[in-house]
């Protein structure tokens, strides 16, 4: 009797740059299980018919990324408290009836990564947020249940950072939003850099002088296009930069364990691919 390979696949555009499928097949083999995971570039008007075609085909479940996020929370039958609140879904999960689930492992991904970071201390200091897109969006709740002491969204274009922050405006410390061109008009101590910027191969132009001593830096983005901004933060005189490798590896963790329902060594994970 032959049984079935189970079918996963990461969906975005770009997306032959992602390490998910390298991910999952180490997570696969720490655990003793085969599967299949692919990386598939959609369109985002595409994304509709692709989410029927990947059902069809029998696939379990798809991690999906930029810029696909958003749109694939408004196409799920369903979705959990951590989507609702991200209103971004990077996790789809297809249920047996063909109806579709989506769920939000990113905020889990970037507090796993973070509380291991010593030099990154979140706690009553003043947080800046570049980016104000699926990812920002997924990360937020799980910046707040660290207590800054106060939130600045600046994205490029205002009303998206606005709107989000105008979800957080109950949250105990003060949220705003900026436009780009306004950051330098106060000083922080952690910036966490979540636009696309970088991947798109574009510039991130950031002021310089708008750190406190002893500031942080944690950047979403990993690899080469990480250099630029780390580049950045290294002449400000960062006490940490931090690229988005850990939070990858941690959010396709708990990824991993959703559909599978099986825990990882992480460490191990992020350390075999930072070597190569
Ligand atoms: P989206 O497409 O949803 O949003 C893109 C964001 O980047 C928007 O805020 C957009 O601004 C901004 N942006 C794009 N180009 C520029 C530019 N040239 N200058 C300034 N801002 C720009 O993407 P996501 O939010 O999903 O992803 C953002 C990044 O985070 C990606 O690089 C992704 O790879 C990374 N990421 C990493 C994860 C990890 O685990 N390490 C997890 C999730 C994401 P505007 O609204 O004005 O267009």
């Amino acid at each position: 009797m032959s049984t079935s390979i189970a079918r996963y696949a990461v969906i975005g555009d770009p997306v032959q740059h992602s390490l998910s499928p390298l991910i999952f097949q180490l997570f696969a083999e720490q655990v003793g299980c085969i599967l299949d995971y692919q990386a598939i570039a959609i369109k985002p008007w595409d994304l509709r018919y692709a989410l029927g075609r990947f059902c069809e085909q029998g696939y379990q479940g798809l991690n999906v990324t930029a810029p696909l996020k958003e749109k694939a929370f408004s196409l799920m039958n369903g979705r959990s408290e951590s989507a609702e609140s991200a209103q971004a879904v990077n996790v789809v999960c297809f249920n047996a009836d063909g109806t579709l689930y989506g769920d939000n492992t990113d905020g889990l991904g970037f507090i796993n990564d973070l509380s291991k970071q010593q030099k990154c201390v979140v706690k009553q200091r003043s947080v800046l947020v570049l980016g104000a897109g699926g990812a920002a969006r997924g990360i937020m709740k799980a910046l707040f249940s660290l207590q800054p002491a106060q939130v600045v969204i600046a994205n490029r274009s205002l009303s998206r950072a606005q709107q989000l922050a105008q979800v957080y405006q109950k949250e105990s410390c003060p949220v705003s939003s900026v436009t780009w061109k306004d950051i330098a008009t106060e000083r922080y101590d952690v910036v966490i850099q979540a636009t696309a910027a970088a991947i798109h191969g574009e510039a991130l132009l950031l002021p310089t002088g708008i750190l406190n001593p002893g500031a942080c830096c944690y950047d979403l983005v990993y690899g080469k296009a990480h250099l630029p901004f780390r580049r950045w933060a290294e002449e400000q005189k960062v006490a940490a930069c931090r690229d988005g490798l850990g939070m990858l590896v941690e959010q396709a963790a708990a990824t991993f364990y959703l559909w599978c329902q099986k825990s990882v060594d992480t460490t191990a994970v992020i350390q075999k691919l930072a070597n190569t």
